[in-house]
């Protein structure tokens, strides 16, 4: 981040760090036998997935989902377009929506109902952040990290128009507002 920018610190790469060990923990505990199959919702949870296996000590196995909802401003359109689908097999699997960020919950509701309908034994969702103050869909969240404000977030993945997903550190855009 260079001097200047509109960013506000929210949770540092330290607070980020403990509390991906604390989730990978809690998962690891709760697939004790099986490998679940863990499914990074494209693009924004690329660097917490990309953390949370390796703290995960036990073999896991991961695809991908693109799901698209925002284009390249701050507010939602309301609709959820998937762009790319999983390769691996789902049926008969426990699988694992690892989100960045779960704002109205649609593109989550989204994500579960697609590996449902292909026949996952069980779909948890394991989300970085949660903002609770924009849910349209109720969506059962089965890990979260951090609970954050109704305000626009960047850093570790989370982009504004494709910038600050580099960033280690979680901020707010200051001036991103998500609220009505
Ligand atoms: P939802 O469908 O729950 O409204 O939104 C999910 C997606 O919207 C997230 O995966 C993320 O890509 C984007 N999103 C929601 N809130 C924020 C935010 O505060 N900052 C950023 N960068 N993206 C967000």
């Amino acid at each position: 981040m260079t001097p200047g920018e509109p960013l506000e610190l929210l949770i540092s790469r330290e607070q980020i760090a403990e509390t991906v060990k604390g989730l990978a923990g809690q998962i690891e505990g709760d697939y004790p036998e099986e490998t679940p199959l863990l499914v990074g919702v494209l693009k924004g949870s690329f660097v917490f997935l990309a953390d949370l296996v390796r703290e995960m000590h036990r073999p896991v196995e991961m695809d991908f989902l693109r799901l698209s909802s925002y284009g390249g401003n701050t507010t939602t359109t309301g609709k959820v377009r998937l762009r790319m689908g999983v390769t691996s097999p789902v049926r008969g699997r426990d699988v694992l929506v690892v989100e960045d960020i779960v704002d109205t919950g649609l593109t989550t509701s989204y994500a579960i109902r697609y590996l449902r309908r292909r026949g996952a034994s069980s779909v948890g969702v394991c989300t970085l952040l949660d903002k609770p103050s924009r849910r349209q869909v109720a969506v059962p969240l089965d890990y979260v990290g951090h609970t954050v404000p109704n305000r626009f977030i960047v850093g570790y993945g989370l982009d504004f128009d494709e910038k600050y997903r580099h960033l280690p550190d979680i901020h707010i855009l200051i001036g991103g507002s998500d609220g009505p």
